[in-house]
């Protein structure tokens, strides 16, 4: 199931997020190999869906770690990792991602 969108979808349209414990706490980092240890959520590399997890801290409950910070950023690369088809090359910024990003304090 997608974390962003909750609908069901098959492992191959999905990419895999997991928990990784750093220097500074839990972060996010994705698994494109899929085999990863430890538990892991599901999402489709689109920036919908990618907004819509954080925004709802789905990561964090999905991973059962509470003090997980996501960065919309540490997922930027699931938007990328699909080579498949490239035809929107409108840059690291697309215009609905910007919005929001642009109110750092
Ligand atoms: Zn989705």
């Amino acid at each position: 199931m997608c974390l962003g969108c909750r609908q069901r979808a098959g492992i191959a349209d999905l990419v895999r997020v997991v928990v990784v414990t750093g220097a500074s706490g839990p972060r996010i980092a994705v698994d494109t190999a899929k085999t990863m240890p430890g538990r892991g959520a599901w999402l489709h590399p689109m920036a919908d869906c990618v907004s819509a997890a954080v925004r709802r801290h789905a990561f964090a409950r999905a991973l059962r770690s509470p003090g997980l910070v996501v960065d919309q950023s540490d997922l930027k690369e699931v938007l990328y990792t699909r080579s498949g088809d490239s035809t929107d090359e409108s840059g690291p910024n697309g215009p609905e991602q910007v919005a929001e990003d642009m109110s750092t304090p």
